[in-house]
């Protein structure tokens, strides 16, 4: 059968996730004759299921970003926070902010947000395919040439920006890496992040259910690769919670050396928090945020319900727990010694012969057999398209008026509303650029 050739158009996206709809109302401000095609049914199923269907679309701290990390700071020094509030502003949505940063809908609805992105697409330049996936790209002397399942299409400018293989069921998919590798694009293999992480739970099965602050130290080949602080959820198959979420990105692929040690000091309250990493002199991973963190007086008062910390030893608090163990032997046996400090189903597990053991295990507690959730259950990828020859200020590629958006590039952000943040940045960047704004 011979697929329907359409008219030549402007500009063409691909993808109606958050840097494709973001990119599409900038095309319609600026009146260019677009059409975006996107492969599923309904636009932005992402968008919707993000932040628990709150949608955390931005968050007003220092970027935190992983991959081509300068990239995705460059991006978001040309296309400012300030810009991104302003542009979802202009397009009415009210937005609230809450700990941590996190930007919200004021409704605390992610439909508010894509309600308020299709506006502007209504009687518009702006034309919608769904139902059409994209196959391939042809440059051509003049602009590009797009095949897809049941036409080709030729354009002026052509905005890639349909995702990564992160959650297949919400859309996720290789087609972006796939069309573009022909092209001459790297990439840097994805690999799921923010995802729970399965592992050996046969020595506390009974912890299935279980919510705790703690301590979070992924070890590989005993040396500490990163850190995190937050609510830890224990389940037959593994753990999860945004903290464990936060370390998935660092595992290697041959996890056979790696553990993750889990110290509950937070919920003992041998040390808190911020306190803690102050005493231990532990700063953020990133050292902006690390700054940003110190000199903000108010943060001092920040729950301390996430982060990554810098991987530090992870015997860091035994000695601490052990004269906490020790206060306690005043007013309970041996045998109770945690009781009243930690659920009651960690007792059994946690308590030892020893003091000292006793302290050990409630201070670097180990789980083994590490293997992250997998890309069904990832947020994001790690990996994507390698950002080199990409320019950062237009997000232009090496072909002239060939544009790359979002989550298909090698950019992760951390937990937070960073990674909304640089799809929606990404896509207004490119969209002003073929509109002859920068
Ligand atoms: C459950 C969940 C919760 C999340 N929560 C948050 C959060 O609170 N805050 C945050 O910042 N981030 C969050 N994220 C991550 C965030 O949603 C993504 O990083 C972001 O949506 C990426 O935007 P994008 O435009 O690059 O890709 P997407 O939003 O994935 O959009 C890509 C679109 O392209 C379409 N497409 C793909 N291939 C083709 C093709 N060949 N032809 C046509 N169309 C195609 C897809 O169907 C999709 O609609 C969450 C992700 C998930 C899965």
């Amino acid at each position: 059968m011979t697929k329907h050739h359409s008219k030549n158009k402007q500009l063409i996206i691909i993808g109606g996730g958050a840097s494709g709809l973001a990119a599409s109302c900038i095309a319609a401000k600026y009146n260019i004759d677009t059409l975006l095609i996107e492969k599923n049914a309904k636009l932005a199923r992402k968008l919707l299921a993000s932040g628990n269907g709150r949608c955390n679309l931005l968050n007003a701290g220092e970027p935190i970003y992983f991959g081509d990390e300068e990239f995705a700071e460059s991006v978001l020094n040309n296309c400012s926070f300030d810009k991104l509030v302003d542009f979802f502003s202009s397009l009415g949505l009210v937005l609230k902010q809450e700990e941590g940063g996190r930007i919200y809908p004021a409704t605390g609805r992610a439909d508010t947000v894509l309600d308020c992105l299709m506006r502007p697409l209504k009687n518009s330049s702006v034309n919608i395919n769904i139902n059409e996936r994209a196959v391939s790209i042809e440059p051509l002397n003049e602009g590009f040439k797009l095949i897809a399942e049941k036409a080709e299409y030729t354009c002026d400018n052509l905005i890639l920006a349909g995702g990564s293989i992160a959650s297949p069921k919400l859309g996720g998919t290789e087609d972006m890496y796939n069309m573009l590798m022909p092209l001459g694009f790297n990439l840097i293999p994805p690999r799921p992040a923010l995802c729970g992480i399965d592992c050996d739970m046969k020595p506390y099965i009974s912890l299935d259910g279980t919510r705790l602050m703690a301590i979070c130290t992924l070890v590989c080949n005993d040396k500490p690769i990163a850190a995190s602080i937050g609510e830890v959820l224990f389940s037959k198959r593994g753990l999860s919670g945004v903290c464990i979420m936060q370390l998935a990105r660092f595992l290697p692929k041959n996890t056979e050396n790696c553990h993750i040690y889990l110290d509950f000091s937070p919920t003992l309250g041998i040390d808190y928090c911020l306190e803690y990493m102050y005493a231990n002199e532990i700063d953020y991973i990133n050292e902006k945020h690390s700054a940003l963190i110190k000199s903000n007086e108010t943060a001092i008062n920040m729950p301390c319900d996430m982060g990554l910390v810098k991987p530090s030893d992870i015997y860091r608090n035994t000695d601490k727990a052990l004269e906490f163990l020790k206060e306690r032997l005043a007013i309970l046996n041996k045998d109770d010694i945690l009781l009243g400090a930690l659920p009651s189903k960690l007792l059994r597990i946690c308590t030892k012969n020893s003091l000292k053991e006793t302290a050990k295990s409630i201070t670097a507690l180990k789980f083994s057999s590490l293997s992250p959730r997998g890309f069904e259950h990832a947020q994001v990828a790690a990996g994507g398209i390698s950002t080199e020859n990409i320019d950062p200020s237009t997000m232009q590629t090496f072909y002239s008026k060939l544009y790359i958006a979002g989550e298909t590039l090698n950019v992760d952000g951390d937990c937070g509303g960073y990674n909304l943040m640089f799809a929606f940045a990404s896509g207004i960047l490119a969209a002003e650029h073929v509109a002859g704004k920068y």
